[in-house]
């Protein structure tokens, strides 16, 4: 094996190829050069890493040894060793680090273990191991405490502060086993009831696991230093049992260590490239799973040599067994032989991912300075030598922590869940607010709505009681004045009227009766007066006066019934029956050159009554008497006169019954209801009827005689209501016409009375007072004509000339014909002239024998103008052309 001058073994090169490595460069990086996997095809090589460690004499070396020199030479620099065959012989070895007895524990540990360690925490397997003869260091270099000396903390100590350095308790985990194996038998050095631990293999991965062997997490470097010397407390005891030496055992701590990695860290590894953000979410963290094992060796010298003769035959080959099973092995993997008996024995079934498998391992052969145990210590160096043959592939131990991530989705899922309820609460509230809401606002609008219909109700109620009202209105005014707008409601007039009708009729039948009645009783009363008188009994006779003053009020009541029983007949007449004014007649008649009648005297829609109804009235009245009606012309009730006037202007308004009337008195008695009626309406009935009893020449006289003119004048001073204007003025204008009263007409005020109507300006009115004139006129003319007459006309006399004037060119036509034809006839006599000219007549006179739309007075214009000197030198005088 070795050869003088020159390195020993046959590896020579191999080694020398290796002299430059260090425990640190040739080691594989720890982060970034190794393409971190769990799959097998991504692993790198890394060579078993071997330093050897000289220990420093001990007392005994230095006194027994003095004069000797060390069978060991260290060239630290070189990384060499030469070992000392004899005074002229030496062998030169070269180790990844040779470490004097100077070396400190710190700088071991960082050299030899702490690479180890930093693989452990990124995912690898790795072993630090002491191999050595008994005394020469190893337990010294794995297991010092430093409890005294912090300086003589030994890797195990040093190991764990760097773990704990390093990881997060948070997302880390770091346990550990503490085992001893004895004679083939692994026992719990954290539990001494755990004597025979049995290991197991992962068939698929190969991975040896001790399920039996406790497992303490640790936390923090105080828990750990405990569980150490309590494992070195029950080897101590185990031994002790055993009666054997801690030396002849192998003590193995196990430490397993458990990291998750960031996302972020994985992602840099460039395995996960999805980029989606439910993929990220979704991606499982990975487990990096780190075991170190930490492995104090047995005594590697020969059994019988260390003056272990007591012990049994069977403990020596034991502990030879497995030492000597890992010497095998380590041959065979440096040799690359085709079979490694890993199973010979449990320390290499054990050491199995250390030599020759993923694991990171560094070796620490330790060795004595006394030539006395050179050979031990030649064995060691070549263990160590053929152990730094030793390839193993290392193989990060990663996994997809799909546990964590379950959970963490879990947690995700929970999150989710208990937002989705919370969500949904408020969607719930929300759509039961907005129903609350909307179910006010319907409430409101209802209530509004309920509100505004009774609101428009109470409206459209008033609206239709104002209607009515008015509509009542309308029709009362209707019947006070029957020819205003009449047309417009004739129809329902006449609907109302047939109404009053019957009801009066059935009053009349009522009436009818009750007179009867009254009849039979007044005629009992009377057989009993006559049988009272002829029984002439005594005292009898205030009984007698009681009885006939009873008679005498029976009687007025009959009378008084007999009267209304008239009356109701008569207005029956008057309003069921077809009456026409004598302007009907008027246009046949004398007096009015059929120009205007007062046709409109009683309703207008009378006058489409039947002929049947006409007959009724004559029978009624001749049924009734016209005497009896007269008489009630005359009654003290305002009412029964009402009736008996419209009657009486009922039946004037027929020529027929006119002269009855007058010969019955009637024209008296309404001349003295003209004198002597408070009442306005019974004045204006009184005053038609006077107007159409005044067509007739002879009644004319006879108002005459009865002072007419000055009654009909009063009223037409007192009167303010058109229509009774209307009928004074018809009767004046009547009177007008006849020849023979022009002068009395005249003195009794009968034209002042038509002049002073003229304020009131209804048409109707003027309308009379134009035709009074024209027919004045007329007369006049025709005095003048036959030489009756000489002076001025006297209605230029008593001023009518202005009116005159004025109203030639009236806009109705009709005043406006009769105004014209006056001035016609004033300008027939000369003497009339001169005021004509004076009072703006010629004018107009000129103008009628111009523009008069009526040939025949445009014509006698034209004729008078023509035949007039003092015209037609006036015109001249104008130059006006005739
Ligand atoms: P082993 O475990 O290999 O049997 P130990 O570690 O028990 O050897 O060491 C034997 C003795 O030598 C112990 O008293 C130990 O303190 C001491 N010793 C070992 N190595 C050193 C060293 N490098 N420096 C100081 N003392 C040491
Ligand atoms: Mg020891």
């Amino acid at each position: 094996m070795a050869s003088g001058g020159g390195y020993r073994n046959g590896n020579h090169k191999a080694q020398n190829l290796r002299v430059s490595s260090s425990f640190k460069s040739k080691l594989p990086p720890s982060t970034s050069n190794i393409r971190r996997s769990s799959s097998a095809g991504d692993a790198v090589s890394g060579r078993v890493r071997v330093a050897v460690r000289l220990r420093p004499r001990n007392a005994e070396e230095l006194a027994a040894d003095a004069d000797f020199a060390d069978c060991v030479e260290l060239q630290p620099e070189l990384k060499r060793l030469k070992l000392r065959k004899n005074n002229w012989d030496t062998d030169t070895y070269e180790f990844d680090e040779v470490f004097t007895e100077f070396a400190s524990q710190k700088r071991v540990y960082e050299v030899v273990a702490k690479p180890v360690v930093e693989s452990v925490l990124d995912g690898y397997n790795g072993t630090v191991m002491a191999y050595g003869q008994t005394g020469t260091g190893k337990t010294y270099t794995l297991g010092q405490l430093g409890d005294d000396d912090p300086s003589t903390r030994g890797i195990m100590v040093r190991s764990m502060e760097d773990i704990l350095a390093n990881i997060s308790l948070g997302t880390d985990s770091v346990s550990v086993s503490y085992l001893q194996l004895y004679m083939e038998t692994i026992q719990d050095l954290l539990n001494t009831a755990n004597d025979n631990i049995s290991i197991v293999e992962d068939q698929k991965t190969g991975d040896v696991s001790l399920p039996g062997a406790t497992v303490v997490e640790v936390r923090d470097q105080q828990s750990f230093l405990e569980l150490l010397k309590l494992g070195e407390a029950h080897r101590y005891a185990a031994n002790t049992k055993l009666n054997t030496e801690s030396s002849r055992s192998h003590a193995i701590l196990m430490v397993n260590i458990k990291r998750s990695v960031s996302g972020r860290e994985a992602d840099a590894s460039g395995e996960f490239d999805d980029t989606s953000p439910l993929a990220t979410n979704f991606k499982p963290p990975i487990l990096r799973k780190g075991k170190l094992l930490l492995v104090d060796l047995a005594g590697s010298e020969r059994v019988l040599k260390s003056g272990s003769e007591g012990h049994m035959l069977e403990e020596a080959k034991s502990i030879n067994l497995s030492l000597s099973a890992l010497g095998k092995c380590i041959n065979a993997l440096a040799e690359n032989s085709a079979h490694v008996p890993v199973r010979d024995s449990k320390l290499t079934r054990l050491l199995k991912d250390s030599f020759g498998g993923t694991s990171r391992t560094s070796l620490v052969v330790t060795i004595g300075p006394s030539p006395r145990h050179r050979a031990e210590t030649a064995s060691t160096i070549l263990f160590g030598q053929r152990a730094m043959k030793v390839e193993n592939m290392l193989k990060i131990k990663e996994e997809f922590d799909y546990r964590s991530m379950c959970k963490r989705l879990e947690v995700q899922v929970d999150k989710l869940i208990a937002e989705n309820e919370r969500q949904q609460k408020a969607f719930e509230d929300e759509v039961n607010k907005i129903k609350l809401e909307a179910q006010q606002r319907v409430f409101e609008a209802e209530q509004n709505f309920a509100e505004e219909l009774k609101d428009e109700k109470i409206k459209c109620q008033m609206e239709y009681m104002d209607s009515i009202k008015k509509l009542e209105e309308k029709m009362l005014y209707q019947q006070k004045h029957p020819t205003n707008g009449v047309t417009d409601i004739g129809e329902s007039h006449r609907g109302f009227a047939t109404e009053e009708v019957s009801e009066l009729k059935k009053l009349l039948q009522n009436e009818i009766q009750i007179r009867k009645a009254a009849e039979e009783e007044i005629s009992n009363l009377k057989d009993q007066i006559i049988k009272l008188s002829k029984q002439e009994l005594p005292g009898g006779s205030s009984d007698t006066i009681y009885l006939q003053k009873l008679l005498e009020e029976e009687t007025r009541e009959k009378k008084r019934l007999e009267e209304e029983v008239i009356i109701l007949k008569s207005q029956l007449t008057f309003e069921d029956g077809q009456t026409r004014s004598y302007a009907d007649r008027g246009r046949n008649g004398n007096s009015l050159s059929g120009l205007e009648s007062l046709s409109s005297l009683t309703h207008p829609h009378y006058k489409n009554g039947s002929n049947g109804d006409r007959a009724a009235i004559t029978n009624l009245h001749e049924q009734v008497g016209l005497h009896k009606i007269m008489s009630l012309l005359e009654s003290e009730d305002a009412s029964v006169q009402i009736h008996a006037v419209k009657v009486v202007a009922n039946l004037a308004a027929e020529e027929a019954n006119q002269e009855k009337i007058v010969e019955a008195g009637g024209l008296t008695s309404l001349l003295m209801l003209l004198r002597n009626s408070e009442d306005e309406t019974i004045r204006r009935i009184a005053a038609g009827a006077i107007a159409n009893l005044a067509m007739n020449e002879s009644n004319q006289e006879l108002i005459m005689a009865h002072s007419g003119i000055s009654l009909l004048a009063m009223t037409a001073a007192e009167a303010e209501d058109p229509q009774t204007l209307r009928m004074v003025a018809g009767a004046i204008a009547n009177l007008c016409g006849n020849d023979k009263l022009q002068t009395r007409l005249r003195s009794e005020g009968g034209i002042r009375a038509l002049l002073g109507m003229v304020r009131c300006r209804h048409p109707d009115v003027l309308s009379q007072v134009a035709r009074g004139i024209a027919n004045f006129a007329k007369c006049e003319s025709r005095a003048s004509a036959q030489g009756i007459k000489l002076g001025r006309s006297l209605l230029i006399e008593d001023g009518a000339l202005p009116w005159i004037v004025q109203n030639a060119n009236n806009e109705a036509s009709l005043i406006r014909r009769h105004v014209e034809l006056a001035l016609c006839h004033l300008a027939q006599h000369e003497v009339n002239a001169k005021d004509m000219i004076s009072g703006g007549a010629l004018w107009e006179l000129y103008r009628i024998s111009r523009d008069c739309t009526r040939e025949d007075i445009k014509a006698l214009a034209r004729q008078t103008l023509a035949s007039s000197p003092t015209f037609l030198s006036e015109m001249r005088r104008l130059h006006i052309d005739v």
